[in-house]
This record gives C-alpha cells, sequence and structure tokens, in this order.
C-alpha cells in the first residue's frame, strides 16, 4: 500500500516483548520498566491477526524484535505461525544473541530467514558496562550459533557511542574480513528517555568512513544501509545514519509495539491501537495509520530528541 507521499510500505516491525534480560544503556532505564498488565499485551492470536492485516495491505517483510525477543516463551509459535501467513516472504528477527545457542536452530526451522545481533563491543568489561548486566561471551556465542545454523545473513548492528566503541570500529569492521556477517555501524539516536550521554556520544557515520580509508561503496541491496565493504572481505559494512543524513524519503516500515499500537513513525507520538479488533477493524486501522505516515521524522540531536515517547525497547528497534 502507498503511503500519502507514495512511499510503498512494505516491511513491518512486530515487537513480541517490551521485557529484555540485557538493560542497554541507551535503550531502556537500569531498573527496567514499569511491566505492564498481561491484558493490555497483544496476545499471540492478535499478533498473528495483525500480520495477516498487514499482509492484506502489502506488507512482505517482518522483522520480529522487542525488547529481547527470545525471552518471549512462544517465540517459536509465533515465528512459525507469522511465516505461513499469506504474502509473507521473509521473516527476520533482531535479537542481542545471549540465548541464541538453543534458539538458533529452532527459530531456522520455524521459517525465520535472517537474524541481526546486537554487538557494541569487543571488550567484555565495556560489554558488561553497556548492556549494564550482559556477558559478552554470551553474544559472541550467540553470532556463532547463528551462523552455524545456517540462516540466509547473520548481521552484526552495532550502536556508534563517540568515546565508548569509537575506537573499535577498525577491530568490529574486521569481523567482515574473518566471517560471512555484515557488520552495520547505527547512529545513535536521542531516544525519549534512554540515556545519559553528552553531545560527543552522538558522532556521524562518516567517522566509521574516516578511520577505514579503505573501504569501498558496494551497490546497494534496498535497505537503508550505505553499503561498503573491504577487499576480498567475507562480508559488508553498512552505515546507518538516522541522525546525521537521514533516509525517511526511503522509508517503507511501519511498527506494531507489544501493547498493540502501530507506529507510522518511529520518532513520533502518533499510535493506533489494535488491541482488542478483529481483523477488518485491524485493516481498516493499519491503513489509517499507513496513510498517515509523517514525510519524515523531524529534526533529530542532542537538544531536539526523539518524540516517539517510548524507550527503544517499548516499541521495537
Ligand atoms: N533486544 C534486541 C537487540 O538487542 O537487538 C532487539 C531490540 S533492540 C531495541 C533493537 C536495536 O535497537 C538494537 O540493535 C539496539 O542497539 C538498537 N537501539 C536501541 N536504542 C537505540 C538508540 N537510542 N539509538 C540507536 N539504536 C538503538
Amino acid at each position: 500500500m502507498l503511503d500519502s507521499f507514495g512511499r510503498d510500505i512494505t516491511y513491518m516491525r512486530v515487537s513480541v516483548t517490551e521485557l529484555c534480560n540485557l538493560r542497554c544503556r541507551y535503550c531502556m532505564p537500569a531498573d527496567g520498566i514499569c511491566k505492564k498488565a498481561h491484558e493490555e499485551m497483544l496476545t499471540e492470536d492478535e499478533m498473528i491477526t495483525a500480520i495477516q492485516a498487514a499482509a492484506s495491505l502489502g506488507i512482505t517483510k517482518l522483522r520480529i524484535t522487542g525488547g529481547e525477543p527470545l525471552v518471549k516463551k512462544n517465540i517459536l509459535s509465533i515465528c512459525r505461525r507469522a511465516s505461513l501467513v499469506p504474502g509473507i516472504r521473509e521473516i527476520c528477527i533482531t535479537t542481542n544473541g545471549t540465548l541464541l545457542p538453543a534458539l538458533a536452530e529452532p527459530l531456522r526451522e520455524a521459517g525465520v530467514r535472517r537474524v541481526n545481533i546486537s554487538l557494541d563491543t569487543l571488550d567484555a568489561d565495556k560489554f558488561r558496562y553497556i548492556s549494564r548486566c550482559g556477558e559478552l561471551t554470551q553474544a559472541v556465542d550467540g553470532i556463532r550459533a547463528a551462523l552455524e545454523a545456517g540462516f540466509d545473513k547473520v548481521k552484526i548492528n552495532t550502536v556508534l557511542i563517540g568515546g565508548f566503541n569509537d575506537n573499535e570500529i577498525p577491530a568490529l569492521a574486521e569481523l567482515t574480513r574473518r566471517y560471512p556477517v555484515d557488520v552495520r555501524f547505527i547512529e545513535l539516536m536521542p531516544m525519549y528517555d534512554s540515556g545519559d550521554f553528552g553531545p560527543e556520544a552522538y558522532i556521524p557515520f562518516t567517522v566509521v568512513l574516516d578511520k577505514l580509508p579503505e573501504l569501498h561503496p558496494v551497490d546497494p541491496d534496498g535497505g537503508v544501509a550505505k553499503l561498503y565493504s573491504f577487499p576480498d572481505a567475507k562480508g559488508r559494512i553498512g552505515l546507518i545514519s538516522p541522525v546525521s543524513a537521514h533516509f525517511c524519503a526511503a522509508c517503507n516500515r511501519i511498527r506494531l509495539t507489544a501493547d498493540g499500537k502501530i507506529k507510522p513513525c518511529l520518532h513520533s507520538g502518533d499510535e493506533y491501537s489494535l488491541k482488542g479488533l478483529d481483523y477488518e477493524s485491524m485493516a481498516a486501522k493499519l491503513r489509517d495509520a499507513i496513510l498517515s505516515k509523517p514525510s519524515w521524522h523531524g529534526v533529530l540531536d542532542v537538544e531536539n530528541r526523539s518524540h516517539a515517547g517510548r524507550n527503544m525497547n517499548q516499541i521495537g528497534g
């Protein structure tokens, strides 16, 4: 379905939970979240109905996210049922990777084709600091498990944080020479209430190019990342610049939160609730949401924080 600016909306991010087993500083508060009542959240059946309604409007690609999607007890059932919805051609998942050793193969069997794993540092102490409680070895074991499970694609997502991991850009990029993974550097977004990062933390994607002059551009793959590669590398480097060079004109996505709100734009407070609706009403609400998608997310920088009204774990990054 085309939105009012002619963008073909084919991609929905589905957050299956707000809960997470990590507490990343840029994503959620230290004390976790105020747990919502069970009745406020979408049931598995409602999620699948919402996906069916979205598919009827032209959504072909889903990304299952959270919170941490792998802490959701029925994650395999959600993925399996979503993969059987007519019109859905691809299911991807975004995870912190820590639970992948047990779940990578079952997810692959449940129809998940691609996996993005978040990894902001290769240093165990820094990993503990940024995630407030995680262990690097668990995330690394998860990446290994994803590679062994034979997904179509494994990507590593690194949030660029000035003064924290900009000195690790070469080491993280090096992974693309050794393993068949894409490493994507994502600019830190000033979300609603997340993190106590000063202006120095918000560094532009161009820092990566400055640090890695041997990178050469490669053909885009239809996604929002600007793609580069080292000569003879097994994977690519992706640069994602929501802050310094927004890509709203090419945005083809909507988001469904775990409590059933459609967010037509990540950084807007506008939400359309699907909770408790039947298939037809969900399809009508989805149509309204798509038609209301703004042309761009507005100015976003350290002074102009996101208007999302939620942190990332409550939206689904
Ligand atoms: N728990 C999963 C994970 O860690 O990948 C999925 C949910 S997490 C919200 C999805 C992605 O959002 C992660 O790659 C995370 O790094 C990114 N993210 C969260 N807050 C962000 C922020 N303020 N700026 C940029 N990326 C952010």
